[in-house]
């Protein structure tokens, strides 16, 4: 019943009850007494709401009038709000139960840091247990202050990777952060050491294999250069034949040099020297051993800062006269190639600009991987490794900078390092 028709019919009784009371003389008196009575029912109605109310999964009381439709709407309501209860506990523990189920470790932490949640994978990743802690400061159980300083950052855009070495032995940890909702974060935690290790052989392997080739390669180029001291007790072929072997060991010899190197800033990746490294004074040895190397070049310098960067002089000057021989040697002769030192809001940055043959937008991102060249014959002219992009790339990393690098094929080249500023 409608509530219009529920009124009209409250009326309609006290009306009726005016009427009869006042054929006995009681108009007033028979009103009171209807007013009361439905008082009295709509107490009874209201009590009776209260008692199911207690435990609404149950069917609603029977009630008549309009509290018949207030309760069937309230019951339907009801029903439909478990029922997406139910469903929305489901979903969490399918959730729960696939995350559960993960190799990798899992963590839920809440806006304010503390543990919500954590799977039994990562009890012996993080040395946590479940349920114990939860509810605790996530950062006052792990006890690495690397994990610490990285979680407390809030920038999760690269994943942190570092030595455990709280539990039963040390393991290297790759620690992926998802920010979801009102600043909260789920945390993926991997056991990479056995990646870790395999890279440390592969790079252990090309040290020593570099290494070892140093030596007979010093005497095979030796004695070339001594035979080729004397040419004239040759027949001309054998001289060409010769010059050409000369020219070879050389470049083996680079590549060598470059490999020896590149496995030497990667094993030095997380113990790089940092001392305060005056770019000015860098810029101008550099510019002075060019003049030898490259008699033509013309090196422009631009400082417009005098703030410091902290690192590895000898990785940092190993960059950047990568990328200015690089931008003389892709440029037509002569041109200028400009190096710049400035402060970009809370960036540093060197930069290595030339306005020679640049390169076009395809090749940019695999110019650093190892031996990576863009087109041969550019190469075979200029007589490079393949491996001197690599090598700036892994310089910025181990001094917590990175390599940016913008180019267009025909106009030019620029080759950023950027490194944080420090306050
Ligand atoms: P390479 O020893 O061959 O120079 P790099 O790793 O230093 O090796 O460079 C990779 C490739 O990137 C080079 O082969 C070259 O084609 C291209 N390159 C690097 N620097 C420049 C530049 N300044 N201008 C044009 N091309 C460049």
């Amino acid at each position: 019943m409608t509530w219009f028709a529920a009124t009209s019919r409250t009326l309609l009784l006290i009306i009726v009850s005016a009427c009869v009371g006042a054929l006995y003389g009681y108009p007033q008196e028979a009103v009171i007494l209807v007013l009361l009575g439905i008082s009295g029912f709509s107490f009874y109605q209201i009590r009776r709401v209260q008692l199911w109310l207690q435990t609404p999964e149950k069917m609603p009381p029977d009630a008549y009038g309009a509290w018949g439709d207030i309760l069937s709407r309230m019951y339907f309501l009801q029903r439909g709000s478990l029922e997406a209860q139910a469903q929305l506990q489901d979903t969490v523990e399918y959730l729960q139960d696939s995350f559960a189920a993960m190799r990798d470790g899992v963590v839920m932490v809440d806006a304010n840091g503390c543990i919500k949640w954590l799977n039994r994978s990562l009890e012996p990743l993080l040395g946590l247990r479940s349920p114990e802690d939860t509810g605790q400061p996530l950062t006052n159980l792990v006890r690495a202050p690397e994990f610490n300083r990285y979680f407390l950052a809030m920038d999760y855009s690269t994943p942190l990777q570092y030595l455990a070495i709280g539990g039963e032995k040390p393991l290297y940890l790759r620690v992926e952060v998802t920010p979801f909702g009102k600043a909260e974060r789920l945390l993926f935690v991997r056991d990479v050491s056995s990646a870790v290790l395999m890279e440390k052989m592969r790079r252990e392997f090309v040290a020593n294999v570099s290494h070892e080739l140093r030596t007979p390669l010093t005497v095979i180029s030796g004695y070339l250069g001594t035979l080729l001291m004397d040419t004239k007790a040759f027949p001309e072929r054998y001289v060409k034949a010769l010059t050409q072997m000369g020219q070879q060991a050389e470049r083996m010899e680079s590549l060598l040099k470059d490999l020896l190197w590149l496995s030497r800033i990667e094993s030095e990746q997380y113990n790089s020297a940092h001392d305060a490294i005056d770019v000015q004074g860098l810029f101008h040895e550099l510019r002075d051993d060019l003049a030898e190397s490259h008699p033509n070049s013309v090196l422009v310098l631009e400082i417009s800062t005098d703030e410091t960067i902290f690192g590895d002089y000898r990785q940092l000057y190993s960059a950047v006269s990568n990328l200015a021989i690089n931008a003389i040697k892709y440029s037509p002769e002569g041109n200028p190639v400009t190096l710049s030192w400035t402060l970009q809001g809370d960036d540093l940055c060197v930069q290595v600009r030339d306005r020679g043959l640049g390169i076009d937008s395809s090749h940019i991102p695999r110019l650093t991987e190892r031996f990576y060249r863009v087109d041969d014959s550019r190469n075979s002219a200029t007589g490079g490794t393949g491996l001197g992009l690599a090598i700036v790339k892994h310089v910025a990393a181990a001094n917590d900078g990175q390599l940016k690098i913008e180019s267009k094929l025909g106009e030019g080249s620029t080759f950023t390092l950027i490194f944080p500023a420090r306050g």
